[in-house]
């Protein structure tokens, strides 16, 4: 099930896909689905091995996200449990103080959202169905201590209209990963911490990452 890492095509992400998170950082919640990209150069697993931070760049922050894996060509109508072959937990890490300054200035996050190691993803799971992964949290352990935790029913926009909206968009198919936003709770990262993302079934294990920079 878990795949490579080197299978992935594209990685979209959508931002304040969760009322709380968007209000957290002062941002209104959008009219329709926010897209950005991220390279799949951003890519690495949560496997209890380091992720290197940029240094020098200001705050990182962790936004823990429900990640969907596509595993078929979109078509217009097809199930999501045809078109869906594998979900993970993720972080989007994100160069908050970098992202600020773009904001202000109208610029791309490409700088802030995509730099190398910003997309660390857990092993991916087969795709159980929307209830079950609604019927449990999931979340982020900061040393140890609960930091985030959220469940996919507070989506502002559900998982069957993002992708819908990114197929007619800019395409889906096989290899291409969602990830779906981050519940409130987001922070600034320092080095040495272990941040541990868990689904609350427990089904799923953890994926563990220690930072360093
Ligand atoms: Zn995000």
């Amino acid at each position: 099930m878990n795949g490579s890492l080197s299978d992935i095509r594209n990685i979209y992400c959508v931002g304040r896909n969760y009322v709380l998170h968007a209000a957290e950082l002062g941002n209104a919640v959008p009219g329709e689905p926010m897209f950005f990209s991220k390279p799949t150069h951003a890519l690495a697993w949560l496997n209890g091995g380091d992720i290197r931070l940029p240094a020098g760049r200001g705050e990182v922050h962790f936004e823990t996200e429900l990640v969907i894996r596509i595993g078929r060509q979109y078509e217009s109508g097809i199930a999501l449990d045809e078109l869906v072959d594998g979900v993970a937990l993720g972080l989007d890490l994100t160069l908050r103080d970098v992202q600020s300054e773009l904001k202000k200035n109208g610029y791309p996050w490409l700088a802030a959202k995509g730099f190398l190691g910003s997309a660390p993803v857990t092993a991916f799971r087969p795709f159980p169905g929307l209830a079950p992964l609604a019927a449990a949290d999931f979340g982020l352990l900061r040393n140890g201590k609960e930091a985030q935790r959220g469940n996919i029913r507070d989506m502002v926009f559900d998982i069957p209209t993002l992708i819908g909206y990114c197929a007619e968009r800019f395409g889906i198919g096989p290899g291409d990963l969602l990830f779906t936003g981050t519940p409130a709770g987001v922070g600034p990262v320092s080095e040495g911490d272990l941040l541990q993302l868990y689904y609350a079934d427990e089904v799923w294990g953890e994926g563990v990452v220690r930072l360093v920079r």
